[in-house]
């Protein structure tokens, strides 16, 4: 379960988004790159990439997985979207390019991720790496659990 009123906002509001950002860099949200990315918007809970395969070949029956990989490497790429590395799976962005750190509730019952930022976390995880002398790129971590909507 998520915690959005009207989820057709939601979905409205990352293809509006994606639409931007592509314009101001200047690269194109192709057709099929835009209904991926409703695809994986069709709710707050994490996608796998042959699941979507299959609703994209019920659209186009010709799609193919290199079809599917290439939408979500750009859709990944541009911040649009989050490939959850634990769950080879994917989510939607919800502030697109907004910030590089993050982390990622995931219900084991409902599906549901929710993302969250903590300056705290990030300031652990920048000194922890400083100490290893370590250059940190990005920060993303997936921990795994149970919602409130599913504990109640
Ligand atoms: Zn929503
Ligand atoms: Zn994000
Ligand atoms: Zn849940």
């Amino acid at each position: 379960m998520s915690n959005c009123k009207t989820h057709k906002t939601c979905i409205n509001e990352a293809l509006k988004k994606a639409e931007t950002i592509c314009n101001e860099k200047g690269v194109k949200l192709t057709k099929l790159r835009q209904t991926v990315l409703k695809l994986i918007w069709k709710s707050h809970n994490y996608v796998k990439a042959y699941d979507l395969l299959d609703e994209l070949k019920k659209i186009d029956d010709s799609a193919k997985p290199p079809t599917i990989y290439r939408s979500l490497d750009f859709l990944i790429e541009n911040g649009f979207i989050h490939k959850i590395q634990s769950l080879n799976a994917y989510v939607g962005c919800s502030h697109p390019q907004e910030h590089k750190e993050c982390y990622f509730l995931i219900c084991d019952s409902c599906q549901n991720i929710e993302e969250c930022c903590s300056e705290q976390i990030n300031k652990v995880v920048i000194s922890t790496t400083g100490k290893n002398h370590f250059e940190l790129n990005q920060v993303t971590l997936e921990i795994s659990g149970t919602c409130q909507d599913c504990t109640n």
